[in-house]
C-alpha cells in the first residue's frame, strides 16, 4: 500500500473525517488491500460496540403505489407493467403479529408514497402494532411528509423514520427525480425527522447512473456531519421498465468498501446489509456484514405480493414464507461467525 492511502486510512480511523478531496482519491484509489484494510478495521470498531450481534428488522412493504416518478424504481408512477397493491392495516397488522410470534421486535414498514395511508390511519395502526406486539419498535420508510404529519406519527408512537438521500449532491439528485421533486425537501424531511426526536435513516445506492467519486464524496462528508442513527446504502439495480433499465448495476466491491468507510466515520451506526447487495451477489449480505455491516432486514410481507414490490429486477427473498426468511438469514449469518439478536436492536449513542 502506498504511503499516500495508509495516510488516509489511519486519520480516518482515528479523527473519523477527511475532505472531500481526500475521500475521493480513498475511493479512486482503491486497491484490494486498501478495501482489505479498512474491512479489518471496520469490523474492530463494530467489534467494540456491537460484538458479534447482527440486528434484525422485518420488513413489511405495505404498498407499492406511489405519487413519485423517481427515474431508478420500478415502482415509479409511471411504471405500466407494475401490478399494483396495498395493504389495508389489518393485514400490516398481521404480518406485524405474525413476525412477533416469530421473534421481531422491530417492524420497518415501508412503502411507496400512497395517499391512502392518512395521518389518522397510520396513527391508529401504529397504536394497534404496539398494542398487538409490546416492547417493539416500529420503524417508518414512507417517504416525503408534512412536518406536522411526522409530528402526529412520531407521537402516536412511531421510533424510527428511514429516508434515503439518495445523493447528497443537488445536481445529481435533480439527475435521478423528476422536476417535481427537490434536494431541499429531501433535506428539509431529514432535519424536521430529527429534530422531532426519531431515530433517524438516510443513505444512498451505490453506482447509480451518473455517479463519480466526487458525488461518494458528497455522500460521505453528509454522513459525517448528519451522524444518522442509521445508514442504509445497497447497491444501485436496474429496473427494466425506468429509464436507467439498460444502465449498469453498482457492485459488490464499492458497496462493501463504502459500508467499512462509514462505520469508520460513524462508529455506532447501524449499517444494513441489503437485499439489494444480496441480490447481485449470492452472499453479497454476508460480505457486507464482514465489511461492517451489523443489520439485516428479512421481509415479512405476505407471500402474494412479495413479487410486486419491485423496485429493481431479480429482487431476492420474493417467495419465501417469513419464517424461512428469517430462519434462512440466521444460518447464513451463523455460516460467517455472527449471530442474529431480536431485541429492538436501538441504535448505541457513545
Ligand atoms: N418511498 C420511500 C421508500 C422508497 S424504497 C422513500 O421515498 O423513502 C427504498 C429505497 O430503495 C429507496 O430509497 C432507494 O434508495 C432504493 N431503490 C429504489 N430503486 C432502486 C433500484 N433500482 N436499485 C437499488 N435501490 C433502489
Amino acid at each position: 500500500m502506498t504511503p499516500e492511502m495508509q495516510h488516509l486510512i489511519d486519520s480516518l480511523s482515528e479523527n473519523h473525517t477527511l475532505t472531500l478531496a481526500q475521500y475521493a482519491a480513498l475511493i479512486d484509489h482503491r486497491t484490494p488491500e486498501t478495501a482489505a484494510e479498512l474491512a479489518r478495521r471496520a469490523v474492530a470498531v463494530r467489534q467494540s460496540i456491537y460484538g458479534r450481534d447482527v440486528y434484525v428488522r422485518g420488513l413489511i412493504e405495505i404498498s407499492n403505489i406511489c405519487k413519485n416518478d423517481c427515474l431508478y424504481c420500478g415502482i415509479r408512477r409511471s411504471s405500466r407493467t407494475c401490478r399494483r397493491y396495498r395493504l389495508t392495516p389489518e393485514e400490516i397488522l398481521d404480518c406485524a403479529k405474525e413476525g412477533y410470534a416469530l421473534g421481531f421486535r422491530t417492524f420497518v414498514l415501508q412503502g411507496g408514497e400512497d395517499g391512502y395511508y392518512t395521518d389518522p390511519l397510520l396513527c391508529a395502526l401504529i397504536g394497534d402494532i404496539k398494542a398487538a406486539c409490546p416492547g417493539c419498535a416500529v420503524t417508518l420508510s414512507l417517504g416525503e411528509r408534512s412536518r406536522e404529519s411526522y409530528q402526529r406519527l412520531f407521537d402516536a408512537g412511531a421510533d424510527r423514520y428511514l429516508l434515503r438521500h439518495e445523493t447528497a449532491d443537488p445536481a445529481h439528485y435533480a439527475a435521478l427525480h423528476p422536476q417535481s421533486m427537490s434536494f431541499h425537501n429531501r433535506m428539509r424531511c431529514l432535519y424536521d425527522l430529527r429534530e422531532i426526536g426519531y431515530q433517524v435513516g438516510c443513505g444512498f445506492m451505490v453506482g447509480s447512473p451518473g455517479q463519480l467519486s466526487a458525488q461518494l464524496a458528497q455522500d460521505l462528508k453528509f454522513i459525517e456531519t448528519f451522524r444518522p442513527d442509521m445508514c442504509g446504502i445497497g447497491p444501485f439495480v436496474p429496473h427494466h421498465d425506468t429509464p436507467f433499465g439498460d444502465k449498469p448495476a453498482g457492485t459488490v466491491e464499492l458497496t462493501c468498501f463504502l459500508l467499512s468507510v462509514i462505520r469508520l466515520i460513524h462508529p455506532p451506526v447501524l449499517l444494513p446489509a441489503t437485499t439489494a447487495l444480496g441480490t447481485i451477489h449470492p452472499t453479497g449480505r454476508e460480505w457486507g456484514i464482514l465489511a461492517g455491516a451489523n443489520v439485516v432486514m428479512p421481509n415479512l410481507s405476505p407471500v402474494a405480493v412479495r413479487g410486486d414490490y419491485q423496485l429493481y429486477d431479480n429482487k431476492i427473498c420474493t417467495g419465501e414464507e417469513s419464517a424461512q426468511c428469517r430462519g434462512c438469514l440466521e444460518r447464513r449469518m451463523e455460516s460467517i461467525g455472527y449471530r442474529v439478536v431480536t431485541h429492538r436492536g436501538d441504535v448505541k449513542r457513545i
